[in-house]
């Protein structure tokens, strides 16, 4: 068979079988799928042997870039063991060397981890360890949690329930247990109409609000630390996130770091929380854990909490969750590969340069008549793209401008998704300076041509 006839082939049966995700499947089928059949450092390749730089990792996950020598030889020798094995009444060396390792390379007073299988998974075991450690406790009447508007914890119910992203999460609305909700520190539309740094950071003074309120009844704080991700990249403003922590310690909650999208060295340090030297009660990883190769993720928590579930098997104090695939072997044995390249190729000294040139590049597109407001943290970038500058009125979603621009962008060799009306950046963090310079380059003139 050859090139065309294989891709019509896939392409007809994705369209008669497959349902894709965050997809609206009436316009897919009208369009022609981009199929990925290999990958190379910060590349992939689609079957008609088109090369496009991986501008969003893979959707966040792919770390020192596609087949890394030494993740892929790591995987192979698994394979050749044993690819998995229950974390129920066994163990096994990948598991618990990488728990070891995480110990060691997260924020202080974490040492114990979990390990499921995904992020939304990771926040769920948070959320659940948090309620049940009052419980425990005794303190019966912390059932509730705070989150943050504009919040993105995963899809399924539980961590929907902490998110605030009425686009994705309204219609479930009945489902879901109610939460406290701070705002969302996001500068560029504040919420409570103030204006950074003049406003020292009001964001802290209404959450302490609600805590001053109501801490009694609050188990936990769960935050996306330095950036909120899947809202359009919000970062916030310096001193926030150790407010934050602060504000827990004071009201006696519990602080759950996501660190699903931020871990692992994208926003320039190996944890977001690194940034204002922030120590969370719970940090939950995922995403760039296995160097984006297989499904992994982990909870950790302190040993006090930890301590909370001990006693005798009638105690009934153990934590029953568990998920079938938990700690996986071949998934293991990826995130020790990846992690002994972060050291072995000083994955994050080397990509303090590429941050300094990245933020020079996203300068220029700046200045742009339509881009009303960039933001980064290291590797993690939005665009956010507004019809007027000046009242930074927003294009109305049917236009789908970010869309269009990404769209664009694809046709110059560049792949990359927008959420909302912004465009997202967020490239494997083993990327060259050159390829650097090709991905802002050609995101500059999607942008200049589609809003121009
Ligand atoms: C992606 C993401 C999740 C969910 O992870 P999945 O693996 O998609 O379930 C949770 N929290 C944050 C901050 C994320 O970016």
């Amino acid at each position: 068979m050859n090139i065309r006839s294989v891709k019509k082939h896939i392409e007809r049966l994705d369209k008669e079988y497959l349902w894709h995700p965050f997809t609206q499947m009436k316009e897919w089928a009208g369009e022609e799928p981009v199929i990925i059949t290999e990958g190379r450092g910060s590349f992939v390749r689609d079957i008609s042997g088109r090369w496009y730089i991986d501008g969003v990792s893979s959707i966040w996950v792919t770390v020192h870039g596609h087949r890394k020598k030494e993740i892929d030889a790591a995987i192979k020798e698994q394979i050749d063991r044993i690819s998995h094995s229950t974390l129920l009444g066994l163990t096994h060396p990948p598991a618990a060397l990488l728990a070891g390792m995480l110990v060691k390379i997260t924020p202080e007073g974490l040492c114990r981890v979990f390990f499921s299988d995904n992020g939304s998974t990771a926040v769920e075991i948070g959320l659940k360890m948090a309620f049940q450690y009052w419980q425990l406790r005794g303190d019966r009447r912390r059932t509730k949690f705070l989150s943050l508007s504009n919040a993105y914890h995963g899809d399924t119910i539980g961590a929907v329930s902490v998110g605030g992203i009425a686009l994705f999460h309204e219609i479930f609305s009945p489902l879901l247990f109610r939460t406290y909700r701070a705002p969302s520190p996001y500068c560029y539309r504040c919420e409570l109409g103030g204006r950074y740094p003049s406003c020292r950071l009001l964001c802290l003074e209404k959450t302490e609000e609600i805590l001053k309120r109501h801490h009694e009844e609050i188990a936990a704080l769960i935050i996306e630390p330095v950036v909120q991700g899947a809202a359009g990249m919000i970062t916030s403003p310096p001193g926030y996130l150790k407010g934050v922590r602060r504000l827990c310690s004071k009201y006696k909650v519990l602080m759950i770091a996501d660190e699903v999208a931020t871990g692992f060295g994208r926003t320039g340090r190996m944890f977001a929380c690194e940034h204002e030297g922030v120590s969370p009660d719970i940090l939950c990883l995922a995403k760039g854990i296995t160097g984006g190769y297989l499904p992994l993720a982990a909870t950790l928590t302190t040993e006090k909490i930890y301590r909370a579930f001990l006693g005798r098997y009638e105690d009934l104090k153990t934590f029953f969750h568990g998920h079938t695939y938990t700690g996986n072997q071949l998934a293991c044995a990826s995130a020790i590969a990846n992690l002994r390249l972060f050291r072995k190729e000083r994955t994050l000294q080397k990509m303090q340069g590429k941050i300094a040139l990245l933020k020079k590049e996203l300068e220029r597109i700046s200045e742009l008549p339509h881009v009303g407001d960039v933001r980064q943290a290291g590797f993690m970038v939005g665009i956010e793209i507004v019809k007027n500058r000046e009242t930074r009125e927003p294009y109305p979603l049917k236009e789908k401008t970010a869309w269009r621009i990404c769209g664009r962008a694809r046709e110059k060799g560049l792949l990359i998704r927008p959420l909302g009306n912004v465009v997202v950046l967020m490239p494997p963090l083993g990327i060259s300076r050159r390829e650097l310079k090709i991905l802002s380059g050609i995101t500059a003139e999607a942008v200049r041509e589609v809003t121009g």
